[in-house]
Formats: structure tokens, sequence, C-alpha cells
């Protein structure tokens, strides 16, 4: 089990992980989602061990995580983190780069499993490619593939499809989170886009100013966001206020109806292959809500919560 227990971390005068305590049981899948800047990257380097905590400590089972100034190669050996800026060596080839930290003593069974992770990141074609040669996207995946590459039984993933167009992202995710369960290893994944996540974690936290906010499954913070800040990390929200309650309601969660007290003016619809995505005027606000048809910009409608 990792233990994160009150962790405080500053850089130069700004707190930047303000407190921070969780527990992750083996084999499970944890998310950080959080705006930009609130202490995701941060975070995974603490509990891989490159900065010193200055309160609070973190554990893998009994081992204590040490920070540089205790561990004279920073980062924990049972751990692999995979940085925002993955570094790969350019001048090998794509395959050398997945098999660089694996032994050399079994050359079949080596070669093997480099083909085992090219696959997984779907870059088999690439394996004889320089580095140098691929796109932002391809770099990525490689990356993937070379944390993998030792098993390791934590792995901290920062925001590790950035790069990777919607197009190979959808099948690289379920690969990829599907590998990770079947061998146990224990994942977090830091991310500003929450539907990385939202179908491979048992668990989130949401991250702010480098407090957690929040926590639970993905589906009860999707379906009880807490505020704005947490249900805008899902997409467009819409605030809509109730006998004086605010109410975050997302745009499928909205009808047109006959009659409402919620008569909005459509300013602009936009095609989403399935359905359009409606932007709408209610008195000075912005209002976004989907229907299966296009409606015309000035026009009124009125809209119920469904
Ligand atoms: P995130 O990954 O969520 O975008 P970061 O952990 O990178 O957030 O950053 C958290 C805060 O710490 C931000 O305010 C950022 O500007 C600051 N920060 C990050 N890295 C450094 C650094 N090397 N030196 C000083 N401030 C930093
Ligand atoms: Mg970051």
């Amino acid at each position: 089990m990792l233990q994160v227990q009150n962790i405080i971390f500053s850089y130069q005068e700004s707190t930047a992980i303000d407190c921070v305590s969780f527990e992750l049981l083996k084999g499970k899948n944890l998310a950080i989602i959080g705006e930009s800047g609130c202490g995701k990257s941060t975070l995974l380097k603490l509990i891989y061990g490159l900065y010193d905590v200055e309160k609070g400590q973190i554990f893998w089972n009994e081992k204590e995580v040490l920070g540089p100034k205790f561990n004279l190669i920073p980062g924990m050996d049972f751990m692999k983190y995979l940085a925002q800026d993955f570094d790969l060596m350019p001048f090998i080839t794509v395959a050398e780069n997945v098999g660089k930290y694996l032994s050399n003593v079994y050359a079949d069974k080596k070669q093997q499993r480099i083909l085992e992770l090219l696959e997984i990141v779907e870059m088999t074609d690439y394996a004889n490619v320089k580095a140098k040669n691929l796109s932002g996207g391809q770099m990525q995946r490689v990356a993937i593939a070379r944390v993998l590459a030792l098993e390791p039984e934590v792995l901290l993933l920062d925001e590790p499809f950035s790069h990777i167009d919607n197009f190979r992202k959808n099948s690289l995710r379920r690969k990829l989170f599907a590998y990770l369960k079947e061998k146990k290893i224990t994942t977090i994944v830091a991310t500003h886009d929450s539907t990385d996540v939202l179908s491979f974690s048992d668990e989130v936290l949401v991250l702010k100013k480098g407090q957690i906010i929040e926590k639970g499954t993905p589906k009860y913070i999707y379906e009880n966001p807490k505020n704005k800040y947490v249900a805008s990390l899902f997409g467009d929200v819409n605030e809509i206020v109730v006998d004086g309650v605010p109410h975050f309601v997302y745009p499928h969660q909205l009808q047109i109806v006959a009659e409402s007290d919620l008569e909005v003016e459509i300013v602009n619809a936009y095609f989403r292959g399935s359905h359009y995505l409606i932007e709408a005027k209610f008195r000075n606000e912005i209002l976004f809500f989907e229907n299966d048809e296009y409606i015309l910009t000035a026009s009124t409608v009125c809209l119920a919560i469904k």
C-alpha cells in the first residue's frame, strides 16, 4: 500500500503541496485531476522521491520514500515515473529505447518483451525507426513502453496522453490500463483531462492550489460535483440556481420543454456528431445544452433539467 501522510512542499516562497494525505492499495489506479498549476506534477515528483518533503512522510509498504537529501540517486527503484517532458534517446531506434534498461542476458526474451510492449502502445511498425524521426505523440507512446519495460510496482504517469491524438488515444488507454490491471501495477495518473481517467480509475483525487478538495470514485465525483471547479473538470457545465441553491448541471442533463421559467435565446449550435451542443443565453448568463437537432440562432426555447 502507498501511504502519503500530511506532506508539505514549497518552491521558494510559494507552497505547491499543502498538507496532502491519501492511501492507495496495491494494484489500484488513482487519478489526480485539477487545473494546470494545481500541483499534480509536484505531487508525483514528491512520491517518486525527486524532491525532499518539508513535512510529512511517504511510504510504500514499510519502505519510506526518501528525497535527494537522503538518497544518492533520486527516485525509488520499485517505482517508475513518466515525466510530462518524456525524454527519449534521439539517435537510437524505438526498440532500443524501449529495451534500454532491460537485461541483455537473455536476448530472445528481451526482444520478445520489447515487441510485447510496442504492441501495447501500437508502435510495432516503428521498432526500427530512430526516435528523432517520430512525431510528439509517437515519442510519448514509446516513452510509455519504456517505463513499462521494468514492470515497476508503482507507476506514476504525468499527463501520459497529452501529445496523443484522439484517434489513437482511446485504444491506447484501453490497452495500457488493461495491461496495468493484469500485472497489478499500482498506478497514479496526473491529468487535466478527466476523460483520460473516467473509465479507468478506481479513485480520483481533485487537487486545487496544492490541496485535495475532493476524493472518491470517478462516478461519484462526476455525479456529485461539490463546486464549479470540480464540475468543470468534466467539460462544460452550467450553474443553475434553483430556490437560491446552485446546481451544477451538465449539458446532456438539460432538455427542451414546452414551457418553463428557463427561457433561453440561442447563441450558437456546434455540431458534435451524434448531437449539437447548443450555446444559449439566459438573462446575462451563458448556458450549454445538448439537442439532437440544429436550432436557429436567435430563436428562443424553454429548458428543464431532465
Ligand atoms: P501541475 O502539474 O498541476 O500543472 P505543478 O506541480 O507543475 O502543477 O506546479 C504547481 C505550482 O508550483 C505552480 O504554481 C507552478 O508554477 C509551481 N512550480 C512548478 N515547478 C516549479 C519550479 N521548478 N520552480 C518554482 N515553481 C514551480
Ligand atoms: Mg504538470
